[in-house]
């Protein structure tokens, strides 16, 4: 969009409920998320500004944007609250950024099955503290929660907190269903049900403006987090998988190797050199915990309840491990992968002893369509895309699979394959293809936006 078309401008500004941002740093700002964490992206998205930023208050003023954007071929990318990793919310080809963050309501709660309907721009503190009312809680967070949208979430996150238990974004199950508003000649509000919304579950908002989402939740449990201390690194790991197979509850399970503790903030500090498993679990779990930890001869501290904890290790694990020791060199940079099951510390091994400390271990415990596992997303010191590329290949040879954290894509960040129901969803919602332009594979861009 031409930024001295007042025409269009005033377009934008007649919409009613429709806040519009025009302040360049605003705008710049807002046309920025964390892909900082990867040098790749820096690089690449660096100069990519929106030309207008534009916050919609309701259902109509979300569907007179997306009228606009399609009579004048703008492109239009949506936005939480920003905190993504891989550039997803970065407009690669300018136009107009829509902020969803006044769409923050909880709009229907179910006590039977637990489902809440929320609209997209809710933040994910705000909803727990909503859902606390009727005794539940959200099954996964990003580290960001406290931050990050719900929407921008199923739209670009994949997991976390919670991941042990209840897997990924996309496992079924999670998501029964959203409404989206279409960018057409004449944009419409759609229902879609479990099977319907899985095109636009975790498509960085290319195939429709999500308004609001229906999620399954869990009972609110009180989660008591605790540390475990430990010499040799790969008895970590027997640890942790002895724990998420044993019969307790757990929102949690991550180990950070020694290194790695010793950037963490100051209360997580190593005791004399060990590596640290941290877990949270129920009341009714700890002396198992205890119990396992005397079996296997190693040191356990209970911190308490994480809610009340003035330092939670929910900030300390997921990609806040990172975020942490980034702020203490930013040549820190990461990767994220499947670690193969059963040869974990062979890949580890094998890591360590070709690359040494430029690559350090931080692993997380997940479920993966209903089996415990490890995922990892090790720091690694950055040495330029050919030591970062040669890494992805030594932990592909050895039978990690990853999530490159360094691409621009959905299938790149992904399984690395187009997925044909989300592009068959943007031929239908969004025929243009002016929703996000450049982050879905299975699209070809045209010459339309002159780039
Ligand atoms: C320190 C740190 C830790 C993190 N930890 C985790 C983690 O544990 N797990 C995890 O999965 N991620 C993690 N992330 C990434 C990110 O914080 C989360 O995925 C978060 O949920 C994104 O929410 P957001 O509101 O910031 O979304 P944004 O970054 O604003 O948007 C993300 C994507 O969703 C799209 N989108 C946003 N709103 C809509 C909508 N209404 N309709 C359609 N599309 C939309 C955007 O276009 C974009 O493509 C982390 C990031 C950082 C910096």
């Amino acid at each position: 969009m031409p930024s001295n078309n007042l025409e269009l401008l005033d377009k934008f500004r007649k919409v009613n409920n429709l806040e519009v941002i025009e302040s360049q740093s605003d705008i710049k700002r807002l046309s920025k998320d964390f892909y900082n964490y990867s040098p790749i992206l820096t690089e690449k998205l660096n100069g990519c500004i929106a030309d207008l930023v534009v916050r919609p208050g309701d259902h109509n003023a979300v569907k007179k944007v997306a009228e606009i954007c399609w009579q004048f071929g703008i492109p239009l990318t949506l936005r939480g609250s920003g905190t993504g990793n891989y550039g997803q919310a970065v407009p690669l080809f300018k136009g107009v950024v829509m902020q969803m963050s006044r769409f923050n309501n909880l709009e229907d709660f179910d006590r039977d099955t637990g489902f809440v309907k929320v609209q997209s721009g809710c933040l994910m503190g705000d909803l727990n503290k909503k859902l606390e009312k009727y005794g539940r809680e959200l099954r996964l967070l990003p580290s960001t929660w406290k931050t990050a949208t719900i929407g921008g979430f199923i739209a670009g996150g994949s997991g976390g907190i919670g991941s042990v238990r209840w897997g990924f974004l996309r496992d079924p199950g999670n998501l029964l269903g959203l409404e989206a508003v279409t960018i057409n000649k004449k944009p419409e509000l759609l229902k879609f049900d479990a099977e319907e919304s899985e095109p636009l579950n975790h498509a960085y908002g290319t195939n429709g403006i999500i308004t609001s989402l229906l999620l399954a939740t869990d009972i609110k449990r009180r989660w008591h987090s605790m540390v475990i201390d430990c010499i040799e690194f790969e008895k970590t790991i027997e640890i942790l998988k002895t724990l998420t197979s044993s019969a307790i509850d757990l929102k949690l399970g991550a180990i950070l190797e020694k290194e790695i503790v010793d950037q963490m903030p100051i209360w997580l500090k190593s005791k004399s050199g060990s590596h640290k498993i941290l877990i949270q679990s129920t009341l009714g779990g700890i002396k198992t915990i205890e119990l396992i930890c005397k079996k296997f001869n190693v040191e356990f501290t209970l911190l308490g309840e994480e809610e009340k904890l003035v330092n939670g290790i929910s900030e300390v694990v997921w990609n806040h491990t990172t975020l942490h020791m980034r702020s203490r060199d930013k040549n820190w940079t990461y990767l994220q992968m499947l670690l193969p099951l059963n040869n974990e510390f062979e890949l580890i091994n094998f890591l360590r002893k070709k690359w040494g400390k430029k690559v350090l271990w931080h692993l997380e415990a997940v479920s993966q369509q209903g089996s415990p596992r490890l995922a990892a997303l090790p720091v690694l010191k950055w040495n330029g895309a050919e030591e970062l590329n040669e890494i992805i290949e030594d932990c592909q040879k050895l039978g990690a699979f990853i999530f490159n954290p360094h691409v621009l894509t959905v299938e790149g960040g992904g399984l690395g394959v187009v997925d044909a129901d989300q592009v068959k969803a943007k031929l239908k919602f969004d025929p243009k293809g002016l929703l996000n332009p450049g982050k879905l594979e299975g699209w070809l861009i045209k010459e339309q936006f002159n780039i």
